[in-house]
Order: structure tokens, then sequence, then C-alpha cells
């Protein structure tokens, strides 16, 4: 098994100065480990922040929330994925449930910047997952498959190698309520399962990561859960010492 995945995403929480009393925090009480992959998706405007302050932590990623897929243009309030890699990020979070139920980010826009972010060299991390009234009507698979293929419809299977996955249910995100491990883990299996029609083996070397509610009592059972690569953490990534536990699971 690769090692495993801890990303979080504070949203629209951590501005510059609140971003480096966090990291001035958990880089003191967290040594250097290659037994863990830890990634920040820290807001746009705290990106430099968190660049300088992890500047020696080679250990650790730095991602964006969002991109657009233009590489530039009149497109005010955007950020493409280049700047995005000039300022030191490597890893872009595309389809988040937010981006796509509070912002109306369709399938197709996901496709595009899951392109513009590899044409980067940033690796995309594509969330997908199921609202409840879709997982009410027993169309989670359905959904969660066509996210998937959207998101990768505009990159070679050759690209595939290097994205990550978020399984994130809506009805998970921000709510208190998680999926099982045992859920979690049937829906990790069917995305990886359309990832090797995609790539093949190299399907294991994707990662897929649970995001949904995790806290620090959730967090051993999901990773132990059959196909659950990591975690993508929003809320209870925000409290430096609560996050630190979550990582040292
Ligand atoms: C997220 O924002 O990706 C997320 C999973 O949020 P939370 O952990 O707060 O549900």
């Amino acid at each position: 098994m690769q090692r495993p995945v801890f990303a979080a995403n504070w949203k629209m929480h951590n501005g510059p100065s609140d971003a480096r009393a966090f990291l001035r925090s958990f880089l003191t009480h967290n040594a250097r480990r290659t037994d863990r992959q830890v990634i920040f998706f820290p807001p746009a405007i705290s990106v430099t922040t968190v660049r300088e302050m992890i500047r020696e932590r080679t250990d650790i990623l730095l991602g964006v929330q969002n991109i657009h897929w233009e590489d530039k243009g009149a497109f005010t309030g955007e950020l493409s994925a280049g700047m995005a890699r000039d300022a030191g990020a490597t890893v872009a979070l595309v389809g988040h449930s937010e981006r796509r139920h509070v912002f109306g980010e369709r399938d197709e826009e996901t496709g595009k910047k899951v392109k513009a972010a590899v044409r980067a060299g940033l690796s995309p991390m594509l969330c997908v997952g199921e609202t409840l009234a879709e997982r009410e009507q027993g169309r989670t698979e359905e959904v969660v498959l066509r996210q998937l293929r959207a998101g990768t419809a505009e990159i070679e299977p050759s690209q595939m190698v290097g994205m990550l996955v978020a399984y994130e249910p809506v009805w998970a995100i921000g709510t208190g309520k998680t999926a099982t491990p045992g859920d979690a883990s049937v829906i990790h299996a069917v995305i990886r399962a359309e990832l090797a029609g995609m790539v093949g083996e190299r399907a294991k070397g994707i990662p897929i990561c649970y995001g949904g509610s995790v806290n620090r009592g959730t967090a051993a059972s999901l990773l132990e859960a059959g196909d659950v690569d990591g975690l993508l953490v929003g809320g209870a990534s925000l409290d430096s010492e609560g996050w630190s536990s979550i990582v040292r699971t």
C-alpha cells in the first residue's frame, strides 16, 4: 500500500496571519515523516504564506482549492493553474462539492480544470460524490462514475497517473455525518475499478481519499477500510492540535 494521504482543506478560513500561526504550531509538533503525505489546501490569499512556512519541509505539499481552466484572461477573481504553480503549489482541488453545489460548477468544467492542472504541472485532486437525494434514489455509483469520467475526459490515461481522487459524499461534508468505513470502501472499490479500466494496474497508484466530516475519532477506522488511501478533511483540519492528531493516525 502507498503511504496514506492527509489533506487539509481550509476552505475560506486561515488568512495569512492565521495560516502562519497554525503552521508555526503544526510544524513545531510534527517532525518530518516519510510514511505519510500531508497536503494543505489554504485559501488562495494564504498560498504564499504557507509556501514560506513549509519551505524546508519537502515532505509537505501545497495545493490550491480551485483553478480556472484558462491560462490567463479577463476572469476577475479567478486563478490559473500556472499561477498556482508559480506560487509554489503542486496540487489543485477540482470539483469540490462546494464548487459544484454552491457555485454551480458543472462536470464539463471539472474536465477542463483537470486538463489545465495537468498542463501546468499540478496534480489534480478530483472530488466526486453524491447528494443525499441521489443516495436515497440509489444513484450513488452512477453519479460518482459520471463525475469521474467527466473529470478525466480531457486528459490521456498516461496523464492520470499523478492525479488523486477524493470521494466526498455531499451529505457528509460539514454535516457531522460520516460514511461508514464499509460504505466508503464499496464506493472506493467502484472508483478503483473504473480507474483500472482506464489505466490498468497503474490505478493502484492513484490515491483515493475519503472526505466528509472526518475527525480524530473516525480517521483510523476510515483509513483501515479497503481502497481508502487517505483523507480529505475540512472542519477538523482547522485546529492545529486536532489536525496533528489526525495526521498521526
Ligand atoms: C471538505 O471540505 O472537503 C470536507 C470534507 O469538509 P468536512 O471535513 O468539514 O466535512
